[in-house]
């Protein structure tokens, strides 16, 4: 087992690497020059290369004491009865790839970073798109969204020469429930109903708003006056049949519609001032009651038969 090795030949540059003087390595035993080499393992490994006669390689870390930390590519190659040993400085190329490791990180939190604030700006935007088209009460479209979307509504009318019908409605005798029940019972009123009329509606179709306190509007595309009438119809009995828990007490309601269809030419707001004509006629016809605007100057109230009008909250209640 050799315990040490006779330096042949060294530069300039490996005194410069191993921090001694160019002469400390001339005729001289290669772990009295350099002595961490026997607890490094660097020794150990020239030993199996020289014995194995095949050259390995490596990449090692050293802390100088006058140049600071720098890496090199470790080289052993066997050389007749003995090892070349050669060290390569790649401090700067590794700096290099860390630098270029750390912007890749960097880089990748930042793309991170803006995905995640797109995320949120896209919630937000929904967010604020729901805020500016939806009513906070009930969820259902404003007044605002109501008219822009029957607007295009309208247009595809047009288009394709379709029927449209608008069902306006307003809670009978709906001052009468806040006066008993307090203004919170009125709005669970408003919210069970909107939640049931929005059910009774073709989704995706039909467009369904709260025109204002207890005013609702209704617009059935591709459906003609007869149609809309057994919809309105159906929907004032569903009214009727919705009861609202309130403190112990059941709550119950009407509602009274006014219809009117599209007449192929009129402007949006005279067809809704149409149903709102009829509804306030479905009122004088004494309310829970769907009013047709026939568009001849004839209004039609019609109430199933065999329907009767729930007890209205105005009336002395059995609350
Ligand atoms: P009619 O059968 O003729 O429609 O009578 P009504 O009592 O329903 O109508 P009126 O216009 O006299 O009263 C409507 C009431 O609705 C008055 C108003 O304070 C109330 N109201 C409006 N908006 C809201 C709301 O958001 N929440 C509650 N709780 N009440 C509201
Ligand atoms: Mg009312
Ligand atoms: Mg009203």
């Amino acid at each position: 087992q050799p315990i040490d090795g006779h330096v042949i030949a060294a530069n300039r540059r490996a005194a410069q690497i191993a921090d001694r003087p160019l002469e400390a390595f001339s005729d001289a035993r290669l772990l009295n020059v350099l002595p961490n080499f026997a607890i490094n393992g660097v020794w150990q490994r020239c030993l199996d290369v020289a014995a194995s006669r095949s050259p390995v390689e490596y990449i090692t870390r050293y802390q100088h004491r006058s140049q600071g930390e720098r890496w090199y590519e470790v080289a052993i190659a066997p050389l007749g009865d003995g090892f070349m040993l050669t060290y390569s400085d790649i401090t700067e190329r590794r700096q290099a790839e860390e630098t270029a490791l750390r912007q890749q990180r960097e880089h990748a939190e930042a793309n991170a970073a803006l995905k995640a604030e797109i995320v949120r700006r896209q919630a937000l935007e929904v967010e604020l798109q729901r805020l500016a088209t939806c009513d906070p009460l009930t969820g259902a479209l404003n007044r605002r969204a109501i008219t822009e979307r029957l607007q295009k509504a309208l247009l595809a009318a047009e288009r394709y020469g379709h029927a449209l019908t608008v069902a306006t409605f307003d809670l009978d005798h709906f001052k009468a429930i806040n006066d008993t029940f307090g203004h919170a019972a009125g709005d669970a009123v408003l919210k069970a109903c909107a939640a049931l009329v929005t059910h009774g509606l073709r989704e995706d179709v039909d467009i369904f708003g709260r025109l204002g306190g207890e005013e609702f509007v209704a617009v059935l595309p591709q459906t003609d006056l007869t149609a809309a009438a057994a919809v309105a119809e159906r929907l004032r009995r569903l009214v009727t049949e919705c009861e609202v828990p309130i403190e112990g007490h059941v709550v119950r309601f009407s509602a009274s519609f006014g219809l009117a269809a599209w007449d192929g030419r009129e402007t949006m707001d005279r067809l809704l001032s149409r149903s709102d004509t009829a509804l306030y006629r479905a009122k004088s016809a004494g309310r829970n009651v769907v009013c047709v605007d026939e568009g001849t100057g004839e209004w039609i109230v019609a109430r199933v038969p065999g329907t009767e009008a729930p007890p209205l909250a105005a009336e002395p209640s059995p609350f």
